[in-house]
C-alpha cells in the first residue's frame, strides 16, 4: 500500500517553490521509496515530492511505470543545466485530474543532480523522458500543467474540482 496520499490542485504545496535537500537522512531515503510506491500504484511515470505534500526539491520517475526493470531514476536536488530543440505534445498530471493540456518542452535535456547515496548524477535525456523531468521538475518551482493552459480550461478545472467532480 503507497503511504502517501496525492495531493491535487490547487492546493498550496504544488504552487511553492520546493526547498533544497541540504542532508540525504533517513527521512529522505524513506520519503523517496514512499513516493516510489505511490507513483507505481497511481501509475504515473513520474513523481515530485510536493505532490505528496512535501516541499522538497526530489523527484522520483520511471518511464515505464514500473513494467519495466532497473528504469527508476530518483533524483535529489534535480536541475535542467542544458536544453536542446521543441516539441509540443500532450501532458498529464497526478495532481490535476480529468486534464490534458498541450505543453511546450525542449526536445533533449542535461539533468544534474544527486541520487540518494549523495552521488553526482548527470542525465541526459530526450523525448518522452525529457518530457517527464521537465514536468516533474515544474513542480518543484510550483509549476503545473494548467500554468501552460487558457485561462477558459484553467477555470473549468478549477470549477469541477470546487464542486467535487474532480
Ligand atoms: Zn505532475
Amino acid at each position: 500500500m503507497p503511504k502517501k496520499d496525492i495531493v491535487i490542485y490547487p492546493d498550496r504545496v504544488l504552487k511553492s517553490k520546493a526547498d533544497p535537500i541540504e542532508n540525504i537522512d533517513l527521512r529522505v531515503v524513506t520519503l523517496a521509496e514512499d513516493m516510489t510506491q505511490t507513483m507505481y500504484k497511481a501509475p504515473g511515470v513520474g513523481l515530485a515530492a510536493p505532490q505528496v505534500g512535501e516541499p522538497l526539491r526530489l523527484i522520483v520517475v520511471d518511464q515505464t511505470s514500473g513494467k519495466e526493470d532497473d528504469n527508476l531514476i530518483v533524483v535529489v536536488n534535480p536541475e535542467i543545466v542544458e536544453k536542446e530543440g521543441i516539441r509540443v505534445d500532450s501532458e498529464m498530471c497526478l495532481s490535476v485530474p480529468d486534464t490534458s493540456i498541450d505543453v511546450s518542452r525542449a526536445e533533449r535535456i542535461l539533468v544534474k543532480g544527486v541520487d540518494l547515496k549523495g552521488s553526482e548524477l548527470r542525465i541526459e535525456a530526450e523525448g518522452f523522458l525529457a518530457r517527464i523531468f521537465q514536468h516533474e521538475i515544474d513542480h518543484l518551482n510550483g509549476v503545473v500543467i494548467l500554468d501552460y493552459a487558457s485561462f477558459l480550461k484553467r477555470s473549468i478545472y478549477l470549477k469541477k474540482r470546487k464542486k467535487g467532480k474532480i
